[in-house]
């Protein structure tokens, strides 16, 4: 299906405010850069440990920009003022969009967007950041399928260019387009596609992880590879590349690709492998690198 103008179509209503479920490596970066363009921002988490531990990561990252961007303390202050984070669902009524960030897994969502559809106002959009799951299903879970949509940034989010707007078959063509406005409002690119294993992005990298993973599984050397990927001029090499997303994370994406890519399954028995290990990449200082 082609999007010739998605932006100019159809009238849309504005996106204000911002709610994201899950403060994570994803959602704290979603929630920060929201801010930093002047969205209000709720960010809901699961306990008030795991509320703290976003409200650092958000800090954290304002921090970065603020000091990377010379901006004045009150314009730091500002752009905190605007995120909420929170463990309660009250905050998060009255949000125009909400993103869903948290762990990736099936059931979990489904019952993270049930909840949104039954408190959210009927013309707000949900969307999933997720890297390997059918928002087909979880558009299903709610009574507003056709305001359902992928929203998945990539890790880091402050730095990642691209924005893949998801659209499944229930999707309209109003919250497709609302959904590309505000990815450039963000400042980043969007691009539309179809609800398919990997969507683009993932489909089209992981032949060259996976390659890089067999590699290593073949008794390569894991410093070698990245090397020689990185004089080729890539910004990191694959096992790096790796580690960064989180082996959990690579895990999912390469089992949900196993329907549509050729020779993708000693890659998911060796990712499981290491999930097994709590090798899980730079998040638990272990993966294809040690980190401490
Ligand atoms: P993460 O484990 O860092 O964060 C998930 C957060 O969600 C945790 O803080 C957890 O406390 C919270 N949470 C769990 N259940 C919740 C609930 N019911 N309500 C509120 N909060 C809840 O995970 P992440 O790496 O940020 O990934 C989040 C999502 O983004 C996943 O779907 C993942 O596949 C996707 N994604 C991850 C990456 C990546 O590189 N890490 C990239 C793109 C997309």
């Amino acid at each position: 299906r082609t999007w010739a103008s998605p932006t100019t179509a159809l009238h849309q209503e504005p996106i204000r405010k911002v709610g994201v479920i899950g403060g994570g490596a994803m959602g704290a970066g979603i929630g920060q850069l929201a801010a930093c363009k002047g969205y209000d921002v709720v960010i809901k988490e699961i306990d008030e440990g795991a509320a703290q531990a976003a409200r650092k990561r958000v800090v954290s990252l304002v921090d970065k920009l603020a000091k990377h961007r010379n901006l004045s303390e009150r314009d730091r202050e500002a752009i905190l003022d605007r995120v909420h984070v929170t463990t309660s669902d009250e905050p998060m009524d009255g949000a125009d969009l909400v993103v869903e960030a948290v762990v990736e897994r099936a059931e979990v969502k489904d019952a993270v967007f049930a909840g949104l559809d039954k408190r959210l106002a009927g013309d707000a959009i949900l969307a999933s950041n997720t890297s390997s799951l059918s928002i087909e299903r979880m558009a299903d879970a709610t009574q507003r399928a056709d305001k359902v949509a992928g929203l998945h940034f990539f890790n880091p989010v402050h730095k990642m260019e691209l924005v893949e707007v998801v659209r499944a078959k229930q999707t309209s063509d109003e919250t497709i387009a609302r959904l590309v406005s505000f990815v450039r409002a963000l400042g980043k690119t969007p691009i539309v596609t179809a609800d398919a294993p990997g969507f683009l992005v993932n489909r089209v990298l992981f032949p060259y992880l996976g390659e890089a993973v067999v590699m290593v599984s073949e008794g390569h050397d894991v410093h070698r590879i990245d090397k020689q990927v990185r004089a080729f001029g890539m910004p990191m090499g694959p096992l790096e590349l790796l580690d960064q997303v989180g082996i959990d994370v690579a895990y999912h994406v390469a089992k949900s690709l196993d329907s549509v890519l050729v020779g993708v399954s000693p890659v998911v028995d060796q990712l499981k492998l290491m999930v097994n290990e709590n090798m899980l990449g730079k998040k638990t200082d272990c993966g294809f690198y040690q980190y401490k």
